[in-house]
């Protein structure tokens, strides 16, 4: 990027009324077959205009082609039996019932390659793609194949890394992977969850973003906030290993969060997507809230690079909200912009 402090977002946005429920995690569909198709192009330009009248320097498809960040990838491989449910604590936070890994996990033909395709084609903006990352999938599955989680996330890996490949051919600038597992489960991460991050990413000329997040603003997450204290140190475990891996950018959460700032210190030298909007809130940040997160992010991250982006994804939003913080974090990145280059 040539332009510092360029805008984006950690991935989903809203999706229309007449697609998909409003405001609600995994809503199903309101299309069917070929219009469903193509309502689901519609909504993915939608999305890019949105971001495009916002001023966001980094756009995406708003993840306006899927039903979950992390399910509807999974539905497009093979060994996995959506039929037969278990319910499984996910992120040991709460319960719900996932589907069953009942053989060899393999991917016969790309998932998002064609939607990928689809947005470049309609804009020369720099994109970035958001995928699962191994540790997050395998935690959103019962596993009666493989019976281990490294295993398993191994396997995802090599899956993954197959799809990226051909998103980087099909144009993405950016890909990037959500692992928001690696906020919870320590001693895996440090043992093989982000060897199987790199694994995801080998051969990929693009760049490449890990995002961790205390997730979408749904009752689950926010409860389990209110069990971790008053200072949030989880990044502690994991950015010394991210540090020395090869992953190019971090995404993380920031404004109004209990992450103590100074945590970013240990990236230094990555570039960093700092959270500068909250997405647990209906309440449209200020621009100028925006740029006090991303100049307290600046004591840590060097102008070049830091992307000011949101803490999470804005799927459970309403639209005019998710609109008026995709405002809000333009014009906050403009004020620090000028700032520095004044
Ligand atoms: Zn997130």
């Amino acid at each position: 990027m040539k332009k510092i402090l360029p805008t984006s977002t950690a991935g989903s946005l809203p999706k229309p009324s007449w697609l998909a429920e409003p405001e609600k995690l995994w809503s199903p569909w309101k299309l069917q077959g070929e219009e469903l198709t193509d309502g689901k192009q519609d909504a993915l330009l939608l999305a890019l205009k949105e971001q495009q009248q916002a001023g966001i320097d980094i756009v995406s498809d708003g993840e306006q082609t899927r039903q979950h960040f992390v399910t509807t990838f999974i539905e497009h491989l093979n060994g996995v039996d959506f039929e037969k449910r278990e319910v499984v604590k996910i992120r040991d936070r709460y319960d719900a019932s996932v589907p069953t890994v009942v053989g060899a996990v393999s991917r016969s033909k790309p998932v998002f390659v064609e939607d990928a395709r689809f947005l470049r084609s309609h804009t020369t903006q720099p994109i970035k793609w958001a995928l699962p990352g191994p540790m997050t999938m395998i935690d959103t599955l019962y596993d009666s194949h493989y019976k281990s989680r490294e295993k398993l996330a191994w396997e995802f890996a090599k899956v993954l890394n197959q799809e990226a490949r051909e998103l980087e051919a099909a144009g993405v600038d950016i890909i990037q992977f959500d692992e928001p597992a690696f906020n919870v489960f320590f001693d895996e991460m440090n043992d093989w969850g982000v060897a199987a991050l790199e694994r995801a990413i080998e051969g990929l000329q693009c760049e490449t973003a890990v995002h961790i997040c205390y997730g979408y603003g749904i009752k689950a997450n926010t409860d389990w906030k209110k069990t971790l204290g008053s200072e949030w140190r989880q990044y502690e475990e994991s950015f010394p290993k991210l540090q020395k891996s090869n992953i190019d950018i971090i995404s993380l959460e920031c404004h109004n969060s209990h992450v103590p700032i100074d945590l970013i210190e240990l990236i230094r030298g990555k570039k960093v997507m700092v959270g500068a909007i909250d997405v647990a809130t209906n309440a449209i940040e200020t621009p100028e809230e925006v740029a006090a997160t991303l100049r307290k992010a600046l004591q840590f991250v060097d102008a070049d690079k830091l992307y000011p982006c949101t803490n999470c994804g804005m799927a459970p939003l309403s639209r005019a909200v998710a609109r008026g913080k995709l405002q809000a974090l333009a014009a906050g990145a403009e004020i620090v912009r000028a700032e520095i280059l004044a």
